[in-house]
């Protein structure tokens, strides 16, 4: 028997709509440095980003022949401009690619060339980054530039440079949004490669609209009109975590901070501007506590924060707690949009001691996601709680394939994909009875020591939680008796006294990390390399130690 309801397509031309008419008052505020240098917000209604986003989508048309499936890439900050290009590009039917502006040259250009991007809207400020990397990307007929910065590294170019506001002046701000088929391509987001080549994964409008109907879940992230949300992570980083798609359906206040990620313009726009929602990686955490506690500040509106993209150190978590800002932990990747898991503790465990061990998991799936862990020999384990496998995932906005260019079938490498179409994560971890993900390492950073693992990352969290140490990285190196061993790689605080010793025997104290387990190799360094999303680079401390470069100490 068919259904007797509507088909209506679920498309981004939809969130536009509504967002920019029923929460047409809600505001994008964007972080500037102002006459003075001092920071200033600069505020655009979602009403306004509405008109802007339906002028944009002429100029793309009219001016620049954009039409189709067409590729317009964005090398930009968090700001007003990127939502705007966030919506139109894709409302219009083309193709959102947003590139990340941390990758190496040589990726980017890479990249840029394989997704076949024919326009590309710069920030001004990044502009010494395009204008070298300009006369190499062959497919880019226009450069669009917003904001601003020296224009004169693109004299000269073969692409023609337009200004942003100049080519939006004056066009109607109304579109005739296309009702497009909700499963073709939306956006284009490429991994950050921190495990391998970068691999493109094409969101479709589809999977984007149910994913932000999943952010606002209130076991997700759960924002009302009544939010406001800083965005740090950025919007090149799987789509900013599908915050200005979802913010859009609900009329959540965007804080954007454009270029202006250090810990002291974060903590000064938290005093200033009172959000109540944040989202980042660890590691801008990190920095921004440091900067907390040596200079406190008013940051009592920020009760929500979530932490994703690598794990949250326990210590992190607890220092936040104690600064009234609760911690949300969530697992996701490029692949999955991001949202896979979010650590809502369940309704019996509040308030008890056990409330924080569940903060701590990667969190629980939604409906929308399906789980299964996979053991070495491709068997199915149980989800107890205790049995560790790869995560294996699938559901309505996981990617199943990889792009491979306009004409080519979409890879499916058999490492990345299960024959029967599983995502296969590349983490390792255990689901208990009531869906809560514990992850124990990336299948790639385990330590295999003598046919037992070890998880690099609770080493780590251990580390992290002694007084003396800023962060620290385990990574695994070759042992001739027992095939891999641990090298911790710790960054002191200032003024620090500990020493390797006492970081072993805090290890087997506080942390509770079994004999067999604690590191024999030891190295202080500088601070931990980073990847292009701001998570810990072990390939470099890997290469590093191949190369003798690492003073280490053996104990
Ligand atoms: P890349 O794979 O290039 O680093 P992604 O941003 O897609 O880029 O990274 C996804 C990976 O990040 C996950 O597979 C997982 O290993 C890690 N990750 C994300 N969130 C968490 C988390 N909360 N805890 C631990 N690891 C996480």
């Amino acid at each position: 028997m068919q259904s007797t309801m509507q088909d209506v397509p679920l498309l981004i031309s939809r969130i536009l709509t509504h967002g920019s008419t029923i929460h047409g008052a809600s505001q994008v505020t964007t972080w500037t440095d102002g006459a003075s240098g001092e920071g200033e917000p600069h505020r655009r209604s979602f009403a306004e980003i509405g008109d802007r986003a339906a002028q944009l989508a002429h100029a793309l048309r009219d001016e620049l022949a954009i039409a189709d499936d067409d590729r317009v890439a964005t090398l930009m900050w968090n700001n007003a401009e990127h939502v705007e290009a966030y919506f139109a590009i894709p409302a219009m039917g083309a193709v959102l690619h947003t590139l990340n502006l941390r990758l190496p040259p040589e990726q980017l250009t890479w990249i840029v060339r394989h997704a076949a991007d024919r326009v590309l809207i710069v920030n001004g400020s990044l502009i010494p980054l395009l204008a070298p990397l300009l006369p190499h990307l062959t497919t880019v007929e226009h450069v669009v530039v917003s904001g601003p910065g020296d224009r004169a590294p693109l004299a000269g170019a073969t692409a023609r440079v337009h200004e942003y506001e100049e080519l939006i002046a004056g066009r109607p701000t109304a579109y005739d949004w296309p009702e497009l088929d909700e499963r073709q391509a939306a956006a284009l987001c490429y991994t950050s490669g921190t495990t391998g080549d970068p691999k493109g994964v094409v969101y479709s409008h589809r999977s984007i609209y149910l994913h932000s109907m999943q952010v606002n879940m209130a076991q997700s992230m759960g924002l009302t009109d009544q939010d406001t949300s800083l965005i740090v992570v950025p919007q090149f980083h799987v789509n900013a975590w599908g915050l200005p798609h979802a913010t859009f359906m609900t009329g959540v206040n965007m804080l954007m901070p454009d270029r202006f990620l250090q810990p002291v313009p974060l903590a000064e726009m938290i005093e200033r501007e009172r959000p109540t929602h944040a989202a980042a990686v660890p590691t801008i955490w990190q920095g921004l506590l440091a900067e907390l506690t040596a200079r406190p500040r008013d940051v009592t509106s920020l009760t929500q924060v979530t932490i994703g993209g690598s794990a949250c150190p326990p210590a992190l978590m607890e220092a936040f707690d104690r600064l009234g800002m609760r911690v949300c932990h969530a697992w996701g990747m490029t692949e999955t949009s991001p949202l896979g898991t979010v650590a809502r503790p369940p309704a019996h465990v509040i308030g008890t001691p056990e409330e924080f061990a569940y903060r701590l998991t990667q969190g629980r799936f939604p409906a929308g996601v399906e789980a299964r862990l996979t053991g070495p020999g491709g068997e199915r384990l149980p989800h107890d709680g205790e049995s560790a496998g790869e995560l294996e995932v699938r559901g309505n906005w996981i990617a199943g394939a990889y792009y491979n260019g306009p004409d080519a079938e979409p890879l499916r490498p058999a490492d990345k994909f299960s024959p029967d179409g599983w995502l296969k994560t590349g983490d390792v971890g255990t689901i208990s009875p009531d869906g809560f993900l514990t992850l124990t390492d990336r299948a790639k950073d385990v330590i295999k020591s003598g046919g037992e693992w070890i998880s690099s990352v609770e080493l780590e969290n251990a580390l992290m939680a002694h007084p003396d140490v800023a962060e620290a990285a385990v990574v695994a190196v070759p042992d001739d008796k027992w095939g891999e061993r641990p090298l911790a790689t710790v960054v002191l605080r200032e003024g620090a006294a500990a020493d390797f010793t006492t970081l072993r025997a805090f290890l087997a104290a506080e942390g509770g990390i079994a004999k067999w387990q604690l590191p024999e190799r030891w190295t202080v360094i500088e601070s931990v390399p980073k990847t292009s999303v701001g998570k810990f680079d072990k390939k470099v401390l890997r290469r590093r130690y191949a190369d003798g470069d690492l003073d280490v100490t053996r104990l």
